[in-house]
């Protein structure tokens, strides 16, 4: 049922992953949150997404008291704010992330946007990085097709295996052109905020009527698992929707058994227009 998608160094994962934005920063929500992950992890998912970002290191506490005793069942992203992406600070970030992510190596490092220092620094320090062993891979997050080139024009972009952007049906540039360009270098896109960080998106009157025709192991299904499904029928794409609940989690991973008609995908065309020229791309 759980469709795989691999990286160009050969490592397959879940394309359902795990967002942990805001997990964290409110205390009385945190067993719940850990309790969801673990869920998540018992139930095959692999991929759990955090950065050193996020409630400045809460979201990477939770994660790494989630993972603790079960390493081996995760596939581990952190990313490095661009203002850290210097030689020197990224390794320093590196060391204080999986010291809160409390184990010793992460799968995949990714530089959370573009900033001023030169790409070369940054990729050569993440280099430096998986020769200790400290990642697996590295990757970049927010990069438009420009700045791809980029990563191509500095030489080492044959190490960069994966791109997390924005991907919903309320932001469907990329669906123009870096969906496929990322396709064509082997470079994996992580569709981030699928949901629509939950709000207005989800309540679209043709979401809730094709949620309507659909049922799950789980029962009827919601406009959130088929906005999800919708994203996940990309290929070479790993979604990362962020559940703070058991419950949400579940409903996630039963997204993954509705296959979307013909029909429906005709009607969220509609609903949520593809993109017909080139759309900067957006980013939260
Ligand atoms: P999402 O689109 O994943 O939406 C999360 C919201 O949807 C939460 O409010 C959550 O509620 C709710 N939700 C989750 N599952 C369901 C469900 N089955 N039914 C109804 N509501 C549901 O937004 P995020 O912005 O969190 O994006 C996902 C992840 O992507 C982040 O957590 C982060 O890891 C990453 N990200 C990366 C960025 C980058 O710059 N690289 C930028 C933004 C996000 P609840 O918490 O109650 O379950």
């Amino acid at each position: 049922m759980t469709r795989t998608v691999r990286f160009k160094n050969g490592v397959e994962v879940p394309a359902l992953g795990m967002g942990t934005w805001n997990m964290g920063d409110d205390v009385s929500l945190r067993s719940d949150e850990i309790a969801s992950l673990q869920a998540g992890l018992d139930a095959g998912l692999r991929v759990i997404d955090t950065a050193e970002m996020y409630g400045n290191g809460r979201s990477e506490s939770v994660v790494g008291e989630a993972i603790e005793k079960r390493r081996n069942d995760v596939f581990l992203v952190s990313k490095v704010l661009p203002s850290n992406a210097s030689a020197k600070g990224v390794l320093k970030s590196c060391t204080d992330s999986l010291k809160r992510l409390r184990t010793d190596h992460m799968d995949l490092y990714l530089l959370h946007w573009q900033g001023n220092i030169p790409l070369e620094e940054t990729f050569e320090a993440f280099e430096t990085l998986r020769d200790r062993g400290m990642i697996g891979s590295w990757g970049v997050s927010n990069f438009d097709t420009d700045a791809m080139e980029e990563v191509i024009q500095t030489g080492q972009g044959d190490g960069c295996v994966a791109n997390q952007v924005l991907y919903s049906l309320s932001h469907r540039g990329i669906e123009f052109d870096l969906l496929k360009e990322n396709q064509a270098r082997q470079v994996v896109t992580m569709a981030y905020s699928p949901l629509g960080q939950g709000g207005g998106m989800l309540k679209d009157n043709v979401l809730a009527k094709i949620a309507q025709h659909h049922t799950t192991s789980l029962g009827p299904a919601t406009p959130a698992q088929i906005a999800l499904a919708w994203v996940l029928r990309q290929p070479s794409l790993i979604a990362i929707p962020k559940a703070g609940s058991k419950k949400h989690l579940r409903e996630n991973i039963a997204a993954q058994e509705i296959k979307l008609k013909e029909g429906d995908l005709t009607a969220l065309d509609k609903a949520f227009s593809p993109p017909r020229k080139k759309v900067a791309l957006e980013v939260i």
